[in-house]
């Protein structure tokens, strides 16, 4: 995650409550659609083959939907279809200004349905239904710099030193496959496709196995907004077949990929064999540094949510602590307090700050982990067990 979001959602910070008493009542556990589609040039479509996977509520463990599992058959029609668009150029032909509006539609109906994508993270990703809001009314705002960067996108000239003109011209890349992590489904989704859709770039997503359901839904606002259907494909499928072959297709341009750094690694080594460009957002182990001069109340304050927010699922939450032994009893103390203050629960609780982890295995990791630094005589000051009903 980048560092402008990590600032964003600490200045939310704290603000969960105060948002949970001024938006819509409790959401109902209303059920999402009991199967989902493909959407494969903008077409909801069955897999090919047949083939569903059922994705399950991390609160619950019990399944929440089924989705279609695209196959090899499937990406081929979505890579044809988006590299035919963007060789005819019906989008990136598009004005810029033009396909700005386009993407200013897509904030405008992300913002009407913010409450049903917000519901529906917070089922399928766990997230507590008062960050889900934030994130849906934050995947607007993406939508809406990206509307105003259509036309901001300017070439260069080069001086040289003979007599001549040297310029250099933005043009978009071609087909971007877009491989998108468990963490912040919709996010994460909204950052890969804005740019690539402004530039005039048609787009096919690989979402996580375990939270296809936000990108899914996504498609649906990109086709009713107006952005042509052969550039919106969404395709959930296992990243080691479905994701592999969509990063070794020579169809493809642009590889953006988020997620694990051995899985960025090998993404990025299949690349170069088609010389296809790639971004990379891997993991991260940031530590949080307090000074003995730090306001200790404001840095107390802050880090319990620096470090558990998303229950602790975001690469760049806090992981450790480097404090000047001066305040460190004090830092200490007021850390686990407010650690301990931390609401957790059902994500569609209004009150709750901690949802589940995402998946049976990711709390199996963790607690692994716990033992781990017991072992190597770490102290635990407060939980270390399993927590709820869910995961
Ligand atoms: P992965 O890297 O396995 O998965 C991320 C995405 O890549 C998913 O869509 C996945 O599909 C897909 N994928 C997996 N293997 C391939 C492949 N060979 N080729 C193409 N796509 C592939 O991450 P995990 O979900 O397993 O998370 C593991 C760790 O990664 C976390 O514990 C964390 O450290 C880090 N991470 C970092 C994130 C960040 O924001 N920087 C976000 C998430 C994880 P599928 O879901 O089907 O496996």
């Amino acid at each position: 995650m980048s560092r402008r979001h990590t600032t964003a959602r600490r200045e939310r910070g704290g603000s969960v409550r105060a948002m949970s008493t001024t938006g819509p009542d409790a959401s109902p556990r209303t059920p999402l659609r009991s199967s989902y589609d493909l959407v494969v040039a903008g077409v909801k479509t069955p897999a090919a083959d047949g083939a569903t996977f059922d994705v399950a509520e991390p609160a619950t463990g019990a399944r929440l939907t089924t989705v279609a599992q695209a196959g090899k058959a499937d990406l081929d029609a979505a890579l044809s279809a988006a590299s035919d668009e963007f060789e005819t150029g019906a989008w990136r032909r598009t004005n810029a200004t033009a396909r700005g509006k386009v993407l200013y539609r897509v904030a405008e109906l992300l913002r009407e349905r913010a409450e049903d994508f917000a519901v529906a993270e917070a089922r399928n990703g766990g997230h507590p239904i008062g960050n889900a809001r934030w994130e849906a009314n934050a995947a607007a705002d993406v939508f809406e710099f990206f509307a105003g960067a259509t036309n901001k996108h300017y070439g260069q000239v080069i001086p040289v030193q003979d007599d001549g003109l040297d310029v250099a011209l933005r043009e978009p890349v071609g087909v971007c496959g877009l491989i998108v992590p468990w963490n912040f489904p919709l996010l994460i989704t909204t950052w890969k496709v804005a740019h690539a859709l402004a530039c005039g770039n048609p787009v096919v997503v690989k979402p996580a196995s375990l939270t296809p359901i936000t990108a899914l839904m996504l498609a649906d606002v990109l086709l009713d907004a107006g952005v042509p259907p052969a550039c919106v494909s969404v395709l959930p499928g296992p990243g080691s077949t479905l994701g592999n072959r969509l990063v070794a297709d020579a169809r493809v341009n642009k590889i953006s990929f988020t997620g694990d750094s051995s899985t960025g690694a090998q993404i990025m080594r299949t690349c170069a064999d088609n010389i296809t460009r790639v971004s990379l957002e891997l993991g991260g182990k940031s530590a949080c540094i307090v000074f003995d001069d730090a306001d200790l109340e404001a840095a107390i304050a802050a880090t319990p949510m620096s470090v558990f927010d998303n229950t602790g699922q975001d690469c760049c939450a806090r992981s450790r602590f480097i404090v000047h032994r001066s305040v460190y009893d004090d830092f200490v103390a007021g850390f686990v307090a407010g650690t301990q203050r931390l609401v957790v629960g059902d994500p569609l609780d209004e009150a709750t700050q901690l949802g589940p982890m995402i998946s049976e295995g990711q709390r199996r990791t963790s607690l692994e982990y716990l033992e781990v630094a017991s072992a190597e005589g770490a102290r635990r000051l407060c939980g270390g067990d399993a927590t709820g009903t869910g995961w």
